[in-house]
Formats: C-alpha cells, sequence, structure tokens
C-alpha cells in the first residue's frame, strides 16, 4: 500500500511528488501546529527515497527503502530535533535526571557532518529533516548555514516550521518555501467526525482548525474544564478565589491557552467583530467586549502569552491562577491590568 496523506494536503503533495526528480536542496515546509506537517514531510522523504514508487511518486510501502524508513533506520536520513521533542516521542521524558533541551545545538548539527559528506547508500541522495526548523539555536544556524550554502550534491534539507519569522533571514533566504495549507472548517469538522469526535467544531474553533490539535484537546475532561472556566469568566463578577481553586488543578498551559484565546475573541471582536475560537460563548464575550476597551485587552492578551512562553511550572499554581483571576477582574473593572 502507498502511503496515503491527510485530505487537506492532497494537493500539494501531488504536486510536490511530480516535481520530485528536481527538487531544490533546502525546503521548508511552514504552517500551523497541528495540521501534520511532520507527518506530511517524512512521507515526502520517504517518498523521494523508495525504490518502487507508486506512479503518483508515492513511496510503495514494501521495497527496501520504504521498510528502513518505516523502521526508522534508514542509512540515508536523519531527522534533528530538540531532545525534550525526542523524549516526548520516546515517552521517557519522566525519567531523564537533566530536563531534556528544547533547542536544536550546534554539537547536534556538527555530529551531522559525517552523514553529510558521506557517499549515499542509495542512490536517492540523502535527506535531512530538521523539526521545528525554529528550535536551531544561533549557534546551531550558523553552523547549518555552511551546509545550506555549499551542500554536497546528493544531500537536501528538509526544514519544518510552526513560525519560519523566528528563523535568521539568512537560513530563510537558503530555503525554497513551502506553505502548507490548514483545512477549512467545514473540511476540518467533516474530517474529525468520520473519526468519531462529538463537539468537532468547538474542538475545531479552539485549535483554530488544526484537525490533529483537535484531536489531541479530545480527552474527557477538557471541554467540560473548559465550560466550568469560560462560564465563569462570562459572570458579570466572576468569583475569582473559587474558580482559581479549580483552575490550580488544571494544566497551567491549558488555562493560560483558555484565557488567552477568550481574550483574543474579545479583542477580535472589538476590532473585526467576529469571533475565532470560542463562538459557543458568543453573547457573553459580545457583551465584555462592548464594556472594554481594545487598548486594555491587548495589553491583558500580552501579559498572557508572556506567561506562555515562561510560567510553565509555578511553585504555587493556586497563587498563580488568583493572580491571573485578579488581573482579569480588573480588565472587567476597566482598569489597566497589572503586570502579575
Ligand atoms: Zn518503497
Amino acid at each position: 500500500m502507498p502511503v496515503t496523506i491527510y485530505p487537506w494536503h492532497e494537493a500539494l503533495w501531488h504536486d510536490l511528488l511530480r516535481r520530485r526528480q528536481a527538487l531544490p536542496h533546502a525546503l521548508l515546509f511552514r504552517g500551523r501546529p497541528g495540521i501534520g506537517k511532520f507527518d506530511f514531510v517524512r512521507k515526502f522523504a520517504q517518498s523521494v527515497a523508495c525504490l518502487t514508487p507508486a506512479t503518483s511518486g508515492a513511496a510503495c510501502g514494501v521495497c527496501e527503502s520504504c521498510r528502513w524508513f518505516e523502521a526508522g533506520n534508514h542509512p540515508d536520513y536523519r531527522e534533528l530535533q530538540p531532545a525534550a521533542a525526542r523524549a516526548l516521542e520516546a515517552e521517557e521524558g519522566a525519567q531523564t535526571e537533566r530536563k531534556p533541551s528544547q533547542q536544536i545545538t550546534i554539537d547536534e548539527v556538527r555530529q551531522l557532518q559525517g552523514f553529510i559528506y558521506l557517499t549515499a547508500h542509495r542512490s536517492r541522495g540523502k535527506t535531512i529533516v530538521l523539526y521545528p526548523a525554529e528550535a536551531l539555536n544561533f549557534n546551531a544556524a550558523n553552523a547549518l548555514l555552511k551546509n545550506l550554502e555549499e551542500p554536497p550534491a546528493d544531500v537536501r534539507f528538509m526544514l519544518v516550521s510552526h513560525r519560519p519569522s523566528l528563523l535568521p533571514a539568512t537560513v530563510l533566504s537558503r530555503c525554497q518555501q513551502v506553505a502548507l495549507p490548514t483545512p477549512s472548517a467545514e473540511a476540518g469538522a467533516r474530517w474529525l467526525r468520520e473519526r468519531g469526535i462529538e463537539n468537532a467544531e468547538i474542538l475545531l474553533a479552539q485549535c483554530a482548525n488544526a484537525p490533529l490539535a483537535a484531536l489531541e484537546l479530545n480527552d474527557e475532561g477538557y471541554l467540560n474544564e473548559r465550560n466550568t472556566m469560560l462560564t465563569a469568566l462570562s459572570d458579570q463578577k466572576p468569583d475569582a478565589l473559587s474558580l482559581a481553586e479549580q483552575a490550580a488543578r488544571w494544566p497551567v498551559p491549558r488555562v493560560l491557552g483558555w484565557l488567552q484565546r477568550w481574550s483574543f475573541d474579545l479583542l477580535y471582536l472589538k476590532s473585526a467583530g467576529a469571533i475565532r475560537y470560542n463562538p459557543d460563548f458568543k453573547t457573553a464575550l459580545a457583551r465584555i467586549a462592548e464594556r472594554l476597551h481594545a487598548l486594555d485587552i491587548a495589553q491583558f492578551h500580552r501579559m498572557l502569552v508572556r506567561e506562555q512562553r515562561h510560567a510553565q511550572h509555578p511553585l504555587n499554581a493556586r497563587l498563580y491562577m488568583e493572580s491571573l483571576l485578579f488581573a482579569y477582574l480588573a480588565l472587567l473593572r476597566g482598569e489597566r491590568p497589572m503586570p502579575i
């Protein structure tokens, strides 16, 4: 069976397969988190290396090269990911003593050099995938740049990125960019419903239409917890203390995500008259947005974005939730929220 691809990527998939004989030596695949970019690129790399591809160009799934791919040990293929992502994939994060790195380091790029300058085992050439490419730290990006500038003829790089703007311009300028699309809300919801997911529309809206991200949210508690949180936020005078007590039991990034999407919707209502993430709370959002100033909401939203980046493990979850919710109360009172 040739490999298959998510329906929202099919058109691009066929287009790229047609061009597989004449690929540039560096491609950058970009798109929203949770749409299946890494899966797409792995299958594309497998197809390029396949010895007996289907007429479409898709990997056959049975030749020696495909078997190597599926066993994760193709001699002409390497993936570079931050240690933290590898640990997560191998589900060994909890057992490692040192916190695994979130970055791709210069040592890891240097370790590739032997592979890059070695002769390929097969005539299809060698492929190196970097995911996510923005995890390259400054020195690692510089080291990679040398390879991108003078690559041996049989090496191709496939960078995968959620946010290419975080990559150095020097790296970007060496790559041909490929934008991976997000499906429409209808197509995404259909795909989720085919997998037996209830509340497909709401889950999808939470993830800016990224279906795989929505699939991950589909656990028992998620929607119940979210509804509890958003119902409390909809209140004229939310009870911050009791909500903080509950919220302290939920994962911090998740709560920050709800608040962030809530404030985004408030801002979006003010500026564009529309809602992106929480259409089921439209009435409450509209009532609140009407009373607030866009600048105050923007400041609250920026504070949440900052917190999402840094405050993953507060010492005291309950106090932390209280400070977040007090900042929200201040916003509702029309005060400019203070940094927490
Ligand atoms: Zn094959």
